[in-house]
Order: structure tokens, then C-alpha cells, then sequence
């Protein structure tokens, strides 16, 4: 079992992704004793780089991770790799069980665990994902420009995830698969765009892992494709949040499920928060490492109220004994 000190920190985070390094960041640099707990699976591990993150782009995943614990560790914050196991709230704070059965103790805990995406269920899918099997133009629209694009249509939000990846390329196939009937607004709009429409559920894609050739339909006709474009599920971590009394909210847009904040990342519960695609399922990295920064001050702030609260307690009882004595 890992042997931590009996202290309690001012703040636990789970999750060490780019949500929760950069709240470790800003606490370790306010001061704080601060530990992150990561189990080393940012969602955005199958992509080789990291875009749209200004002086990193192109970055791989875990090297800016790895920057990132580095920096935290510069300040003095513990970076544990392991699995939060379970979490628990106790007077005076919380604590949580990690993978080897240690517990960990702290005034304030932030969750930064992220989203799980649910692919749709279709062979061979997965394991493109994040390398021709992809969901966000802004992650992987330059590297895919001018290729072959394939839209697997779920529901409607394929006629606009086409319209979108226009923008990076002439060659796009909307697979209508089990998308409902569009509309005559829609059809023109594709038809105007010059984007191609195929019915018929897909069955299976085919390609080596890195690279796709084909998506293949029930009816066995194959269609070349260069990449893939699916909408996933996001599914926010939050078996933990549960854990501490916190709702699962539906998302409102119909993408997935979340926990909801306030704007500076607290939840309804006291000493509970959260950042990152846990709380905003459209999170980038950037964005992410923002929501986790502005967490991070505004916990801060937090416990320097409860300290200075404790501070006047004390100044005062002082007071009231120097005056009896
Ligand atoms: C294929 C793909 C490519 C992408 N490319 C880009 C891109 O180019 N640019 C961009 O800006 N965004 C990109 N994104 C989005 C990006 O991945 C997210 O915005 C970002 O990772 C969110 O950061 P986060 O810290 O909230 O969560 P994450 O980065 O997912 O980190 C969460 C961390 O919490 C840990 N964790 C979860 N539960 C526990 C637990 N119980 N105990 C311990 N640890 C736990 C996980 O292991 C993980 O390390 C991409 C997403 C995907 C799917």
C-alpha cells in the first residue's frame, strides 16, 4: 500500500488530465498542499497530437501531460498514478480510496475525470478511433483536409457534422445509416454543398487501425473513405460524483450526461468541485485547463474564508479571555 503522510491536504483532485493539472498548478502556486490522483487516461490518448492549444499544437498527448505533472510537482504538488476507488465525505472534508487501498485525506475535493465516448455500435469503429475514426474538425479537420470524409449519421446531427466538415473538404459522404428521414431543407442544403447521401446502415468499417479504406453496407457495397466522422456519447465520469452526493444531469443539447456548476466550477455540494469535460462535454484542452485554473482560484478563496472565519473565532475568544482576566 502507497504510504502517504497522515495530513490532510487542502485539496484532493482526481484526475490529472488537463482539467486537474492545471487546478494542481495554480493551488501549488497559492501555497496549497495539493494531491492528484491520475489514473493516466486522458481522452485524448489514441490522438498523436494535441491541437488548438496555443505555443503546443501538435504536442502528443502525453508529453503535455507530462509537462504538466512536472510543472506540478515544481510547486510541490503529489502526483499519484492510481485509480480513485471510491470517495466519501467526513467532517472536516472528504476522503477517498485509491487502486492499493490507501486513503487519501482533504479539505476540498475537485473532480476533473472527464468524459467516456460512447461510439456508435459498429465494427471496427474503435479501433480507428482518434486516428481516422473522428468527432471534432478542430482536433483533426487540417489533417484530414481534402481527403475522402465519411459522415455516419445517428441522428440529424449528422447533416450538420457535414455541412461542418465541409469546411475542410469537397470529398464528403453523409452514410445516412440510422439516421431518420431528413428533411427538404436538408436535402438541398447537402445537395447544394455538393455532399453525396447514402442510405443503408453501415455494418462494419474497414482499415488496418491507423488508416481506413472502406465503409462497407448491409447491402455489401463498400465505399472509400479516407476518415470517418461519428458522434459519440459523452459520457461524463461521475460514478465518484455520485458518491458525494452530486445529480447526473442530462445534457441539454442531447450529447451525453454532465454535472453541472457554478461559473467558477463548484457544485451544488459544499467543498465539491469540478472541471473540465466532466462538467463542459464540449471542452477542449485549452478550455479545460481554464475551467481547472479558475477552479482552482475560486477554492482558494474558499478555504481562505474558512481560515479567516476560523482566524476570527479565535482573535475573538483571545479577546474575551484577556478582558475577563
Ligand atoms: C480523439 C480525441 C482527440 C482530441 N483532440 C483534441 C485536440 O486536438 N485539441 C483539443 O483541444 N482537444 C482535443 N480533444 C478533447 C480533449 O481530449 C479534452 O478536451 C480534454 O482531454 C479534457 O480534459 P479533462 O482534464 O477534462 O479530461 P481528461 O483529459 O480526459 O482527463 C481526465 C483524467 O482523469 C482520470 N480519471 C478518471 N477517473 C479517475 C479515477 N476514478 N481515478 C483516477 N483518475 C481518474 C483519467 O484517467 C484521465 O487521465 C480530443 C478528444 C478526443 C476524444
Amino acid at each position: 500500500m502507497t504510504n502517504f503522510p497522515a495530513f490532510q491536504y487542502d485539496v484532493l483532485i482526481i484526475g490529472g488530465g488537463a482539467a486537474g493539472l492545471s487546478a494542481a498548478l495554480a493551488l501549488g502556486r497559492a501555497r496549497r498542499s495539493v494531491v492528484v490522483v491520475d489514473g493516466g487516461e486522458p481522452r485524448n490518448a489514441p490522438a498523436s497530437g494535441v491541437h488548438n492549444f496555443l505555443t503546443r499544437d501538435g504536442t502528443p498527448p502525453a508529453e503535455l501531460m507530462r509537462l504538466g505533472r512536472e510543472e506540478v510537482e515544481g510547486y510541490g504538488g503529489v502526483v499519484v498514478r492510481s485509480e480513485v476507488l471510491s470517495a466519501a465525505r467526513v467532517d472536516g472534508g472528504f476522503t477517498v480510496t485509491i487502486a492499493d487501498g490507501a486513503v487519501l485525506s482533504a479539505r476540498r475535493i475537485l473532480f476533473a475525470t472527464g468524459l467516456i465516448d460512447e461510439l456508435p455500435e459498429v465494427p471496427g469503429l474503435r479501433g480507428h478511433w482518434g486516428t481516422a475514426v473522428l468527432h471534432c474538425p478542430y482536433c483533426h479537420g487540417w489533417e484530414v483536409q481534402d481527403r475522402a470524409i465519411g459522415v455516419l449519421a445517428t441522428s440529424e446531427k449528422g447533416v450538420h457534422q457535414a455541412l461542418l466538415f465541409r469546411q475542410w473538404s469537397e470529398r464528403i459522404t453523409l452514410f445516412l445509416h440510422t439516421a431518420e428521414q431528413l428533411t427538404e431543407e436538408q436535402l438541398e442544403q447537402l445537395a447544394a454543398r455538393g455532399i453525396e447521401l447514402v442510405t443503408g446502415r453501415v455494418t462494419s468499417v474497414d482499415g488496418d487501425g491507423e488508416r481506413l479504406n472502406a465503409v462497407i453496407l448491409e447491402d455489401g457495397s463498400s465505399h472509400a473513405v479516407d476518415a470517418l466522422v461519428v458522434a459519440p456519447t459523452f459520457t461524463a465520469r461521475t460514478e465518484l460524483l455520485e458518491q458525494v452526493g452530486i445529480e447526473v444531469l442530462p445534457h441539454p443539447m442531447g450529447v451525453g450526461s454532465f454535472v453541472e456548476t457554478d461559473p467558477m466550477g463548484a457544485t451544488p455540494v459544499p467543498g465539491v468541485w469540478a472541471a473540465g469535460n466532466v462538467t463542459d462535454l464540449m471542452g477542449q484542452v485549452v478550455t479545460s485547463a481554464a475551467d481547472g485554473l479558475r477552479a482552482a482560484a475560486a477554492l482558494n478563496g474558499d478555504l481562505i474564508m474558512e481560515e479567516t472565519r476560523a482566524a476570527v473565532d479565535a482573535y475573538r475568544l483571545a479577546r474575551t479571555e484577556a478582558a475577563v482576566r
